[in-house]
């Protein structure tokens, strides 16, 4: 057997829960209290600590997060809210779901979020909000970004998901700004097994986040409650809230170990001349991503299937983030069809999300290169 056919798996992501978690969780368990209570508060503090003191919402996903805040921003029928087809389709799905329009604008090549030289021709008079994706991480341009919501009069929603520690020339993703919604699905940065927090501007009121993350329900002295708008049931365990405390505690040294291994990407990248044979390295950004994954984009003739099958034959994970949420049949019945954007669609084709996770050994991302070199070989590439 050849050594890398010995090697253990190596998937694209793994979450890493310390023992010191996992106790907590257990005392959790054994507490009395399971669902929302006291470590909610405490991570949402926490949380608020770590965007600089700004006002923090916990909810169980990071999905239901964006939803409440456009509703918040009063969004629903007869609006627009201008986006990237570069995203998990959970950004778009969330602007159908209150009601209102997606209105996807291409995205930038280099950076593979939002093209912002774009957006403007894209406002029009329903356009209500700007939805932006900080794709594996990489912040958009928040100056420019901010700058066309002042002069528009437009709200933001940043899609943060991906985008836990972050920053933006020296400033935390969260940490300013409109709202920003994260999730800590499990292949995110920070997890709490499932689950989001909203940061919430200083204008928006944090009880309105409350009643539409619980059923709508306001609560008056001890026994006094009343119900006027409709909510949902979004509200994040004690379970899940501990588990997110303590991957709050290690996000920066997660993230800083990322950093290190997309370092050690370039390195290995380079040295297989891996650009120079026409396949798209990420944007080489180390002060400002958390490195949420290392992306490179296939060129056509080595078909991304056939890529992946042979990286896993070899031992190798890797992950599709994403198709274009555009030429989903959802959205093609709204009206959208190929050759839209086509940035977007060439990006989303070609683009293969290779391992990386904070527990992988520099040895690990060698390896990663030395396969996938091989494969594009064969691949005549
Ligand atoms: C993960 C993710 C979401 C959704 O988060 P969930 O917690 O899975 O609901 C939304 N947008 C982007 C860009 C994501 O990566």
């Amino acid at each position: 057997m050849s050594a890398s056919a010995a090697a253990e798996f190596l998937p694209f992501t793994r979450p890493e829960i310390d023992e010191e978690t996992i106790a907590g969780v257990v005392e959790v368990l054994r507490s009395g209290w399971l669902t929302t209570g006291p470590w909610n508060a405490r991570f949402e503090q926490a949380l608020s600590e770590y965007f600089g003191g700004r006002t923090v919402r916990a909810f169980n996903s990071g999905t239901v997060t964006m939803e409440i805040a456009l509703r918040m921003m009063g969004v629903g029928a007869g609006d627009e809210v201008i986006t990237t087809p570069l995203s998990w389709v959970a950004t778009a799905n969330v602007i159908l779901a209150v009601g209102a329009r997606p209105v996807f604008v291409d995205v930038d090549p280099a950076t593979r979020n939002l093209d912002l030289r774009q957006v403007e021709a894209a406002i029009g008079p329903a356009t209500k909000v700007l939805l932006p994706v900080h794709l594996a991480g990489l912040p958009c341009d928040l100056d420019a970004l901010y700058d066309i919501a002042a002069r528009r009069g437009l709200r933001v929603l940043e899609d943060a998901a991906q985008a836990i520690g972050s920053s933006w020339r020296g400033r935390r993703v969260g940490s300013f700004g409109d709202f920003a919604s994260f999730s800590f699905h499990p292949n995110k940065n920070a997890t709490s097994i499932e689950g989001g927090c909203l940061v919430l501007p200083a204008d928006a009121d944090p009880e309105l986040a409350e009643r539409y993350r619980l059923q709508g329900v306001r609560r008056f002295g001890l026994d006094g409650m009343d119900v006027d708008l409709v909510g949902g049931k979004a509200n994040l365990t004690d379970v899940a809230a501990r588990v997110g405390w303590g991957q709050l505690q290690r996000v920066e040294a997660f993230n800083a170990r990322r950093r290190e291994l997309a370092r050690l990407y370039f390195e290995a990248a380079d040295a297989a001349g891996l650009g120079a044979r026409s396949v798209e390295l990420p944007p080489r950004e180390f002060a400002d991503s958390n490195w949420h994954m290392f992306q490179v984009v296939l060129p056509a003739r080595a078909p991304r299937a056939g890529v992946m099958q042979a990286l896993k034959d070899r031992g190798i994970g890797s992950g599709v983030h994403y198709p274009p949420i555009h030429l989903f049949s959802l959205y093609r019945n709204l009206g959208f069809a190929p050759g839209d954007f086509p940035q977007a669609e060439r990006i989303g084709a070609g683009i293969l999300t290779l391992p990386l996770f904070p527990a992988m050994r520099d040895g690990d991302v060698e390896r990663v290169l030395r396969e996938l070199s091989a494969v594009l070989r064969e691949f005549g590439v």
